[in-house]
């Protein structure tokens, strides 16, 4: 038996990202003696999307220049109708304070000679992405929230929530470094995961070369499921066109300043800001590949765009463009679809959160990528991670002290443990990589009826194999395990909802070759994943919240 560590807390947040840093630090900032801990998997200091730092809070609106509605419209486009308009809403309207805020613990937001903040035109209407220079933000952020008391568990991987009464009351966790079962208590619990970034195979063939950060394995989408959460768009399985071989952002940062999106002859397929779902056909319809052409751009520009690519947004890239002997001034750089994942940041794939980012379940919050705010960004993460805190320590003087059921906590870490006392002889990455070829085969665009039953088929059968054949033999193996869980979980509830969503919507994102249209009198509207009674996936509907246009 595994050695077991109980704690207690006020509040728990699972995962160390954006969107957890900001709700521990404003939860203490409400109440400095509340108990908060974080579960983090990774290491808090560099852990997350963010990693290092952005360039960029790509959504802020500057009362003045924008205005949150303009926002809620622009969104509501590019999502084609599927957003719930008062969370978005909620987010733009708090995004200026919270640049202010952030402006407040130092960070660079720079301004032009008229005093005007840096905006650029990203969305398809306003000027919403405010430039930010902030190459440290994220070890800003952790340090901010050891300083402020929050205890934070390292190395620690959230791997059930605990329930009682259709109360979610705390979660039960693996530490990969020293196998120790955590249980922790808590009056409320904030779910800021990320999203699944390890699902579809890059074309690379690595296991964690993927664009978003490869520790996010869908672990607070299949936990939530697990304990009786509603879901909504899986279906939506997201790709950005990004750098060849390097999976590294570069549109967001170019075309605003100027360089072109071109097709393989050469030509424009637009001016400044070029939808990603105009770049996605050129590969959908075997036109590939496209390019960014930055050589009609001035030195001068160059040399900006070079500054941020190479400081703030990843220093990898100043070595991989050298290199591979590719410079700007001269040659145009490839683009290459990432592989298909699911975001709330990026996407909408997350838990159902109203804008309180309260999630359908009783003491249960849900925070940035993992959450259903569509497209929200780091801005959505900043911004629901304030609001679940504030939430949060608001419920704290209505909740009783949470009590826990032993027999539930005794399942679930017979679950955690279960391939150590098996005799399985498959390598773990073997498997991954076998499961993640077959959601590449199944589960992603383009897709159809046959394809998307076959995943959930092969999910079926993978999972019997995943319990029973998988060999491990540490507490590092089996976190990996338990995220391949994860990862099989997202796979099948992917493709059950994508099997309902009989129409093709977000152009390559949810393509279905047998439902090749656009069908909004049926289909405009959310699905809804949950677990049913019977342990069986419930898909229902909901109708798109309006409210703000
Ligand atoms: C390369 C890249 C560039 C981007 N650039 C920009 C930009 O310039 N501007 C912008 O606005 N947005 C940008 N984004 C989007 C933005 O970074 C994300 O939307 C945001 O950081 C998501 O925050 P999060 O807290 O939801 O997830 P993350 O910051 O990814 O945090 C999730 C955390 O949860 C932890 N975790 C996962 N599972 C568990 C578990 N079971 N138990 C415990 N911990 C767990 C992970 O280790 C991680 O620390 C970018 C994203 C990427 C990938």
């Amino acid at each position: 038996m595994a050695k077991r560590v109980d704690m207690d807390a006020d509040v728990l947040i699972i995962g160390g990202g954006s969107a957890g840093c900001m709700a521990a630090i404003r939860a203490k900032e409400l109440m400095p003696s509340a108990k908060v801990v974080v579960f983090e998997k990774g290491q808090i200091k560099r852990s997350g999307s963010l990693c290092c730092g952005m360039d960029g809070l790509n959504i802020v609106s500057i009362p003045g220049k924008d205005s949150p509605e303009l926002y809620v419209e622009s969104s509501s486009i590019y999502v084609e109708g599927i957003e719930d308009q008062m969370a978005s809403y909620v987010m733009a309207k708090r995004s200026f304070g919270l640049l202010q805020k952030l402006e407040g613990w130092g960070i660079k937001f720079p301004r032009d000679e008229k005093g005007d903040y840096q905006t650029l035109r990203v969305h398809s209407k306003g000027k919403f992405l405010v430039a930010m220079d902030a190459p440290e933000l994220k070890t800003m952020l952790a340090d901010k929230v050891l300083k402020s008391g929050v205890t934070v568990v390292n190395r620690t991987s959230a791997t059930s929530l605990l329930t009682k009464d259709g109360r979610v009351v705390g979660a039960t966790g693996l530490n990969i470094r020293t196998g120790e079962f955590v249980v922790c208590k808590a009056k409320a619990v904030i779910l800021t995961t990320g999203g699944c970034a390890r699902f579809g195979l890059p074309n690379s063939g690595y296991l964690f070369g993927t664009y978003d950060y490869p520790g996010n394995t869908g672990d607070g989408y299949a936990l939530a499921y697990q304990a009786g959460a509603q879901l909504t768009g899986l279906e939506c399985t997201v790709s950005y066109p990004l750098i060849k071989d390097l999976e590294a952002p570069l549109l967001y940062i170019t075309l605003p300043r100027g360089a072109q999106v071109t097709n393989v002859d050469g030509k424009p397929l637009g001016e400044g800001h070029v939808p990603m779902k105009v770049i996605l056909k050129e590969f959908e319809e075997h036109r590939d590949p496209a390019f960014v052409k930055m050589t009609h751009l001035s030195e001068e520009k160059i040399r900006e765009i070079e500054s941020v690519l190479f400081s703030t947004e990843r220093p990898v890239q100043q070595r991989f463009f050298e290199q591979r002997g590719l410079n700007f001034r001269e040659k145009p750089i490839e683009l290459k679809p990432t592989e298909f994942y699911l975001c709330g940041g990026h996407g909408i794939t997350g838990l159902v959160v109203n804008e309180k980012a309260e999630a359908s379940m009783p003491g249960l919050y849900a925070a940035g990528d993992v959450a259903n705010v569509p497209r929200q960004h780091l801005t959505g993460a900043f911004v629901f991670g304030e609001v679940s805190a504030e939430g949060a320590i608001d419920s704290l003087d209505k909740t009783p002290q949470p009590s826990i059921d032993e027999s539930q906590v005794a399942q679930l870490e017979a679950n955690t443990y279960l391939p150590l006392a098996g005799s399985g002889k498959v390598d773990l990455a073997t498997f991954e990589y076998k499961l993640r070829r077959l959601i590449n085969d199944y589960a992603v665009p383009p897709k159809n009826s046959y394809k998307l039953s076959q995943a959930v088929e092969w999910m079926d059968k993978l999972e019997q194999a995943w319990k029973t054949e998988v060999k491990v033999s540490d507490s590092h193996e089996l976190g990996h395990w338990n995220e391949v869980g994860h990862i099989l979980s997202c796979a099948r509830l992917s493709a059950q909802a994508s099997l309902e969503r009989k129409e093709s919507r977000w152009g390559l994102w949810h393509y279905r070759s047998d439902y090749p249209e656009r069908n909004d009198a049926e289909f405009l509207k959310h699905l809804v994943v949950q677990k049913g009674e019977d342990g069986a996936t419930k898909i229902t509907t909901k109708p798109i919240q309006g409210g703000v246009l």
